[in-house]
């Protein structure tokens, strides 16, 4: 039997939850399918997870400083089945909000896997849904190579649930996750060596917070090797063999590959259906999240625009307020501010300073480089970065870039200033927090050259 509903949302993560929500909040009758656990790839197997790992990984380096400032720690050990235990109760907790949530908006959650039969129809196995509006909200899936032996590698999916901690690691990728990863394991006691295929990692980041987190990962003993790649992967009994392109060879307890994911969006009868998926699989959609069929839409990273949870999320709000709300409204992709939780993290906001020059012509340029206040008493050699891009013509700060200590929490306030047009005069005229890193943003005054 078909049951009618407003909205069918296909995929229970952070945007199709909160697309789901919403709708019904604005009295529509709502279902959404989840074939895996709620909360998708962020509260699963990415974001949170995740920072709870970077916080563990942060541990020993924390009691090593802590001689400098007067304490003599015991040297502890890591247990990484506690930690694994630990995160995976906190991520059950988070499925039942989740749960929680759907159920006290009064949204149907269906187990299980959805497909369109026709653009108004939705199957769950047996089951047949009619709904006047379909949401795709998949998600997307990590990436392997397609190399011999890839199959022996890991992806993050998996790293969340390794049963012992590896030994030495091989992180294959320049990404977030890959630098990240890199990070995660080394912090816990393995050796990491990261391989990415170009001349420097973290493409489409600022050149010189790229070179920044690259220098301070050496120093932390990641090795990386820039220019090469993983080209096959072969079983050494219980370890892992990895011929790397510049004909070298490695060994490693776990390869992971982070290179990128890609859209979830095969099999669910979307073609079938008229919609239009690019050549990487993304569903194709319009600046209001509709795709080429008029009833049916799509966002997160099934579309492939952003792939970030607060995108997602702010994309749900957008497509709830169009659809239900009356108020067509487009999300707004700029300017989005985003941190690599690596040590220290990297987190930024607006253009690169490249990007600066291509689009404005000439760009000035304040550049800092310090060592926290903290490590002038741990003697730990670390050196935070803090840069600024101004427009001068209009004199506003297009850009806003940093590495060092709880760089994502410092970006997201200036995120604001920079998304309400803030000029180099408004931060000049802003008094600083004293002592802080984050004042640095407000007190430069010398131009850097390039
Ligand atoms: P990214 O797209 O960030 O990076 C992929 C990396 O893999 C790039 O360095 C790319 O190199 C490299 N690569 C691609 N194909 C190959 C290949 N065949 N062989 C070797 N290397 C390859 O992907 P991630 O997997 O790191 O993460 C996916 C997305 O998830 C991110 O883009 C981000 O949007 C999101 N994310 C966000 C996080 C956060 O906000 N903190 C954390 C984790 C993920 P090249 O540069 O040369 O193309």
């Amino acid at each position: 039997m078909s049951q009618d509903l407003d909205l069918f949302v296909l995929g229970a993560g952070s945007g199709g939850v909160r697309a789901a929500r919403m709708a019904a909040a604005d009295g529509a009758r709502v279902a959404v399918a989840e074939e895996r656990d709620l909360g998708g790839t962020c509260v699963n197997v990415g974001c949170i997870p995740k920072k709870l790992f970077v916080y563990a990984s942060h541990v020993a380096e924390d009691a090593h400083d802590a001689a400098g400032l007067g304490w003599s720690m015991p040297r502890g050990a890591f247990d990484w089945e506690t930690l694994l235990a630990n995160k995976n109760r906190e991520i059950a907790r988070l499925n039942g909000i989740y749960a929680q949530l759907l159920d006290q908006a009064g949204v149907r959650r269906i187990a299980g896997r959805a497909r369109l039969v026709d653009p108004h129809t939705v199957a769950v196995g047996e089951e047949r849904y009619r709904a006047e509006h379909i949401l795709v909200a998949t998600g997307g899936w990590p990436s392997l190579p397609e190399i011999p032996g890839g199959e022996l590698g890991i992806t993050s999916n998996e790293a969340f649930h390794l049963k012992r901690l590896p030994r030495r690691v091989v992180v294959v990728g320049g990404g977030y996750i890959a630098v990240e990863f890199a990070g995660i394991f080394h912090g816990m006691g393995a050796e990491v060596t990261q391989l990415y295929r170009g001349p420097l990692f973290l493409r489409g980041f600022d050149d010189d917070a790229r070179a920044q987190v690259a220098q301070e990962m050496r120093k932390r003993g990641i090795e990386l090797r820039f220019d090469s790649n993983a080209v096959a992967l072969e079983r050494a009994g219980d370890a892992i063999r990895v011929d790397v392109s510049d004909g070298s060879r490695l060994e490693a307890d776990e390869v992971l590959f982070a290179i990128g994911r890609h859209p979830l969006s095969a099999d669910l009868g979307l073609e079938e259906a008229g919609v239009e998926l690019d050549a990487n699989g993304a569903v194709v959609v319009d600046a209001y999240s509709r795709t080429r069929v008029p009833n049916i839409w799509a966002i997160g990273d099934v579309t492939n625009r952003l792939q970030l949870t607060p995108v997602a999320i702010h994309e749900a709000m957008a497509f709830v307020r169009t659809v239900f709300g009356g108020e067509p409204t487009r999300p707004d992709h700029a300017d989005v501010a985003s941190c690599i939780f690596c040590q220290p993290p990297l987190a930024s906001v607006g253009l690169t300073e490249a990007e600066a020059r291509e689009r404005y012509g000439a760009v000035d340029v304040y550049r800092s480089r310090f060592r926290p206040l903290k490590h002038t008493l741990t003697g730990r050699d670390e050196e935070s970065l803090m840069k600024l891009v101004v427009e001068p013509e209009s004199n506003r700060v297009v850009g806003v870039h940093m590495v060092g200590a709880d760089a994502g929490e410092i970006i997201q306030g200036f995120a604001v200033a920079l998304k309400a047009g803030a000029t180099k005069a408004q931060f000049d005229a802003t008094v600083g927090i004293h002592p802080t890193a984050a004042e640095e943003f407000v007190t430069m005054r010398e131009k850097a050259t390039s």
